[in-house]
């Protein structure tokens, strides 16, 4: 049997990888290098945290916590850092519930004086508590994919197809044609092209996901207080009302600092470039929650994308007419940490096994229908939202 997969993202990598281990042959078609710089899944650290506004969600997050250590050992490199997750409720919000809760193996709930404590080089609005996940943690996606590439590179029956760019998908036979006119035929395929997704869909299923923005700083935390930042847990909400989260420098990797406010609606994919009225918001913000925190910290400012679906938010799973074809259509900001669970979902799909353990993400268990054909050519025609470069 043989899979196609479009796409080098985490998504498209961590499916591929398990269609191969099935013992299926498999291509994986990327635009750009694999890994690509320009995917959204190329940074260099993701939260994994399991705390989540449902129950069903909070338990997929545990089990992506094992199917991650999983991942590692099969990439036989340390891509986990298993320093924790901090979630911070400012004064106004509310608890997390209890279901969430109790869904989360070994955490603690912190009022705020064990909050300063634990972690005095934290500033917190008076009145804010947390949860601690000691099972929560950081990715390091970049050595993630290129691990995941390295792993493929070597197996039998996978060909890694970097530098095509796939112009469109008859799911009905099977066939991905390539900008260079190679047309490459499967018995599945899985679309996993991330922001650019949009760009293959016809314009009413376009139309409904939303690509956003989001600035980051990326920041060198001076020497003198690299110890107590390297132990310092994900913080994917420090409980203000502009939404600001960060993630710790481990593993090499610098402190990452960001807030909801800095996520915004953009027409199209491309420039990286930080707008400064934005930056500058950011380093206000973070200049009166972290004890010491100066702009000379920051080493680059960056913008990344991602495509949600308009309505939830979150992710899009698509099925192409009744073949075996499948689009991941928008990953939403939170795919990175479920990737293990989705790539499982959807190599089950493709392999005909079928996703044999639901993973507890209403998106990817019940994928929308979407027409047979993808093209590029039929977007560009009918949207007014351009490609991408
Ligand atoms: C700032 C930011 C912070 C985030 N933080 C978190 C977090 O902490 N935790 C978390 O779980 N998630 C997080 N996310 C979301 C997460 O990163 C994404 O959900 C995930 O990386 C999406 O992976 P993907 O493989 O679907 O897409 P991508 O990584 O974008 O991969 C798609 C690939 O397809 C290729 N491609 C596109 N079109 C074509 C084509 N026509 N032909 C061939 N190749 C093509 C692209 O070049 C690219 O390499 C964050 C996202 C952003 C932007």
């Amino acid at each position: 049997m043989r899979i196609i997969v479009v796409g080098g993202g985490v998504i498209g990598l961590l499916t591929a990888l398990e269609c191969s281990l099935a013992g299926a042959e498999v291509d994986v078609v990327e635009r750009g290098t694999i890994p690509n710089p320009e995917a959204t899944s190329y940074d260099r650290h993701r939260v994994l945290r399991a705390l989540h506004p449902g129950p069903a969600e909070a338990a997929a997050a545990v089990e992506a916590h094992h199917r991650w250590a999983e991942v590692e050992s099969r990439l036989r490199t340390v891509v986990y850092h298993r320093v924790g997750a901090l979630t911070v409720r400012g004064p106004g919000e509310p608890e997390a519930s209890q279901a969430a809760f109790a869904e989360l193996p070994g955490a603690l709930r912190l009022d705020e004086d064990e909050i300063t404590a634990r972690y005095p080089q934290l500033r917190l609005p008076r009145g804010s508590r947390a949860v601690l996940e000691r099972d929560g943690g950081v990715l390091l996606a970049d050595r993630i994919l290129a691990g995941a590439a390295e792993v493929l590179a070597a197996r039998p029956g996978v060909r890694l197809l970097p530098g095509h760019q796939v112009t469109g998908v008859e799911a009905p036979f099977g066939l991905v044609r390539l900008a260079d006119g190679t047309v490459l035929r499967g018995d599945a395929v899985v679309v996993a092209a991330g922001p650019w997704s949009r760009e293959l869909l016809a314009p009413e299923f376009s139309g409904g996901l939303t690509l956003y923005r989001q600035t980051q700083l990326m920041c060198a935390v001076p020497p003198s207080l690299r110890g107590l930042w390297e132990r310092t847990p994900a913080i994917p909400s420090l409980g203000t009302a502009e939404g600001a989260w960060l993630v710790p420098p481990v593993g090499g990797a610098p402190l990452k600092l960001s807030a909801a406010v800095a996520c915004r609606p953009a027409e199209r994919t491309g420039d990286r470039t930080a707008p400064r009225e934005v930056r500058a918001r950011l380093v206000r913000h973070f200049a009166s929650l972290l004890s010491g925190f100066r702009a000379e910290w920051i080493e680059r400012a960056e913008d990344s994308y991602y495509l949600a679906d308009r309505e939830t938010h979150g992710p899009v799973l698509g099925q192409l007419g009744d073949a075996n074809a499948w689009i991941y259509a928008a990953c939403g900001g939170s795919s990175f940490k479920f990737a293990p669970l989705i790539a499982r979902s959807l190599a089950g799909r493709a392999l005909g096994t079928g996703p044999r353990v639901p993973t507890g993400l209403t998106a990817v268990d019940h994928p929308v229908r979407m027409p047979g054909e993808l093209s590029l050519a039929a977007s560009l025609h009918h949207s007014t939202t351009g490609v991408a470069p």
